[in-house]
């Protein structure tokens, strides 16, 4: 089986934080910011680092050390994921934070951007460890989050039942049952129809939309994707439904490629039974950067930041990337394959699936009011190809990719925002 070599030493050195920050800064010279608008969209508003004790399941405790960030408020509460991952850093938390603020902005969605994160392997922990770290975690970030002030959601290796744990940590502190404090929560809780699907679910979106721009036949074109889980492997199986042929697809146990279109339903049962993709019968174990640099039409990241950097972009034989993950591609990167002729849909535009169809579970919430799985899907496509089709307008118009197209709607709209409160006091 092929060893997964993501984050070599030099890549995982490139910092998230520094990456958001040039890439706001690209948006805010096309722009011509105000100074004083500018340099405070730049900065983080609010950051929270907890480090707190767990139960572990022999009796002994452990420390842990998690994050909040909000990044502006300037639209609405807060709004974004939470992330366990060994290698989560309040850079990485703070980059994911202000890449949600321009990714509801650019979706029309009333949100400010979040995000939080622990340092932990949740792999190691047993569901109970798991249960009371969460918990404990939801507990101290509590100064921050609520419906109408933070509200999270699942990110990597965050799940349903974990949202749930949060949903239900937050109530029992006040007494009363408080829905719309998080989303992406089960059904059975307040949860929304299509949430699980969504962020996949507007990447096929918008790499139909992609295809429609660029005159190609989804049916003659040929997919990898990086990263199996939530937004890969849901991405992956409706892009199949669509026509596209997914030859290659890969998770932490390795990555794989396929002479024939691989079914996906098949994949994902694999991988259900075997924890991983590698070892798919009929399939040849390739290294991740081969995935990443595979002979295929359509590259589609959808694991973490700084997959494609200055090192490797020059082999990257894909001509339209579909940013699923947010910010896999660094700055570098970008300007190299601007020059190869790669379309790149960015993320804040690719993924933005998952926090539309949020909103549409925390407005449900508020209303007690839940709306079928049809009605939410066409809402989700109708925002999608909105906000797809803004961006190739403005990227079209200016002369710029649709990364700094993307941005110059989402700076400009946040900017607007800060500009009509002012500067308080
Ligand atoms: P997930 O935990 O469901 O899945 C992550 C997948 O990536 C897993 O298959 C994992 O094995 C794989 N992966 C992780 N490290 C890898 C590595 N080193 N090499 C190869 N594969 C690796 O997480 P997710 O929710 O699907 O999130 C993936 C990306 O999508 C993240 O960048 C996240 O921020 C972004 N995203 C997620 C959502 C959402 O609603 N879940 C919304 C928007 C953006």
């Amino acid at each position: 089986m092929a060893q997964s070599t993501l984050a070599t030493p030099a890549e995982a050195v490139e910092d998230p934080w520094l990456n958001a920050q040039r890439q706001y800064d690209l948006a805010a010279d096309l722009l011509g910011l105000k100074p004083g608008v500018r340099a405070f969209l730049r900065e983080a508003q609010r950051q929270l680092i907890v480090a707190f004790p767990v139960k572990m399941d022999d009796g002994s405790f452990r420390m842990f050390e998690g994050y909040r960030v909000q990044h502006n408020l300037a639209r609405g509460p807060a709004k974004g994921g939470i992330r366990y991952h060994p290698g989560v850093t309040l850079s990485e938390v703070k980059a994911l934070a202000m890449w949600m603020t321009w990714k509801c902005a650019a979706a029309g969605i009333p949100f400010g951007g979040a995000k939080g994160g622990v340092v932990v392997d949740p792999k190691k922990l047993s569901m109970g460890e798991l249960e009371r770290l969460t918990r404990r975690y939801a507990a101290e970030i509590s100064v921050l989050i609520g419906p109408d002030r933070d509200i999270p959601a699942p990110d990597v290796n965050t799940t349903p039942q974990v949202m749930a744990w949060i949903m239900d940590t937050m109530s029992m502190s006040a007494g009363h049952s408080i829905p719309a404090a998080v989303t992406g929560k089960p059904i059975a809780v307040g949860g929304s129809q299509g949430r699980n699907e969504a962020t996949g679910r507007g990447v096929a979106v918008v790499a139909l939309r992609a295809c429609t721009h660029l005159g190609r036949d989804p049916r003659q074109s040929t997919v990898a994707v990086q990263g199996f889980g939530n937004a890969g492997s849901i991405a992956a199986r409706l892009m199949e439904a669509d026509g596209f042929r997914i030859h290659a697809v890969s998770d932490t146990g390795g990555a794989i490629w396929s002479d024939k279109p691989l079914t996906v339903l098949e994949v994902l049962e694999h991988k259900r039974t075997t924890g991983s993709v590698a070892g798919f019968p009929g399939t040849r174990a390739i290294s991740n950067a081969e995935l990443l640099a595979a002979p295929v039409d359509v590259l589609v990241p959808a694991a973490l930041e700084n997959q494609i950097t200055g090192r490797n972009a020059g082999a990257i034989q894909a001509s339209l990337i579909l940013e699923a993950a947010n910010g896999p591609v660094s700055p570098e990167a970008d300007e190299i394959l601007a020059q190869k002729g790669v379309t790149l849909v960015p993320d804040i535009i690719a993924n933005a699936g998952g926090v539309t169809v949020s909103y549409f579970e925390w407005v449900q919430d508020l209303q007690s009011f839940f709306w079928e799985e049809k009605e939410i899907n066409e809402r989700l496509e109708h925002i999608m190809n909105a906000s797809f089709e803004a961006s190739w307008e403005a990227s079209q118009r200016l002369g710029v990719s649709l990364r700094l197209g993307a941005y110059t709607i989402a700076v400009q709209r946040v900017a607007e925002a800060t500009s009509a409160r002012g500067i308080y006091p």
